[in-house]
């Protein structure tokens, strides 16, 4: 299989998935031990559910907002950044992740796309408003004790506050409307944001690079044959061996904290 070098190519598209994060310690969605085990999907994440049951969804998002405040980004997340600073400051990066990984190992350089939206942000049911929201609802324990997550280092100043937080029925209001607030999340069933911009990008880029994503979540699954067949030269990294898939260029198996920081080298 050929060696493909990042450095030589100008248009670049990289798409990253749970995969990248897994070394921070975020949980996967599909692995063994992964987050549906725990939480199956129609239950937490579909329009229906919420509309069902908010106080569910809410102990859910609280969860995983808990998590991500803990993790910090690895040295994939790094990498990805190091290169854009030194080499491709025009890296287009699209990632499935919603754990704001991406943006803390330097969101000003990377300006990641997030089609699935973020656990840092949440959006009023009534005017659809996007509020940075980093507020863990729920406890561990299932217990609503809103407190703030530790996701941002320093609260920005337009961020909801626990102090200046609306509340019916043990569910967070929107300060634009008093409506019920929603996690700022894409959820099965649901249209991705920015597909667009991303088609467009796909269609014109040299090299795409796709990491730790499974390729069962569609659109972004079909990503890599949009690329290949408008000409780009294709990269798969994952920690799992892939079957023979005509669409990949070259096949780069372990783990992204191992194999992109030297796939991406800047030296
Ligand atoms: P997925 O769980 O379906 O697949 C993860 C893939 O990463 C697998 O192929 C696995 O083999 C690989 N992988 C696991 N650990 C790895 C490592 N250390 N290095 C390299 N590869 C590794 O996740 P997905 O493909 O991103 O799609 C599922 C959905 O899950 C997406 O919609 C995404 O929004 C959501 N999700 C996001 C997060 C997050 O924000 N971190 C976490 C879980 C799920």
């Amino acid at each position: 299989m050929e060696s493909l070098n990042p450095i030589n190519y100008k248009r670049i598209v990289i798409l990253t998935g749970a995969g990248i994060s897994a070394e921070s310690g975020i949980q996967t969605f599909r692995d063994s031990g992964g987050l549906w085990e725990n939480y199956p999907v129609e239950e937490v994440a579909t329009p229906d559910a919420f509309h069902r049951d908010p106080h569910k969804v809410w102990r859910f998002y609280s969860h995983r907002r808990h998590q991500a405040g803990l993790a910090t980004p690895n040295r994939a997340h790094e990498a990805l950044v190091d290169f854009a600073q030194k080499i491709n400051p025009h890296l287009f990066l699209i990632t499935q992740n919603v754990d704001y990984l991406h943006q803390r190992a330097g969101g000003d350089i990377l300006s990641p796309h997030c089609m699935h939206g973020s656990l840092h942000q949440s959006r009023c049911t009534a005017c659809q408003k996007v509020h940075l929201d980093d507020i863990v609802y729920y406890d561990e324990s299932g217990r609503f004790n809103p407190k703030h997550s530790g996701l941002f280092s320093t609260l920005p100043t337009n961020a909801l506050t626990v102090e200046n937080l609306k509340i019916s029925e043990e569910l967070p209001l929107s300060p634009c409307c008093h409506e019920l607030l929603r996690p700022h999340i894409v959820w099965f069933g649901e249209v991705p944001f920015h597909l667009e911009e991303i088609f467009r990008r796909l269609e014109h880029c040299e090299l795409f690079i796709s990491i730790g994503t499974s390729g069962q979540v569609y659109p972004a699954a079909g990503f890599l044959q949009t690329a290949k067949s408008h000409g780009a030269r294709t990269v798969l990294i994952n920690q799992e061996a892939h079957h023979h898939n005509p669409y990949v260029d070259q096949f780069l198996e372990g783990k992204a904290g191992e194999v992109v920081p030297k796939f991406f080298k800047t030296t």
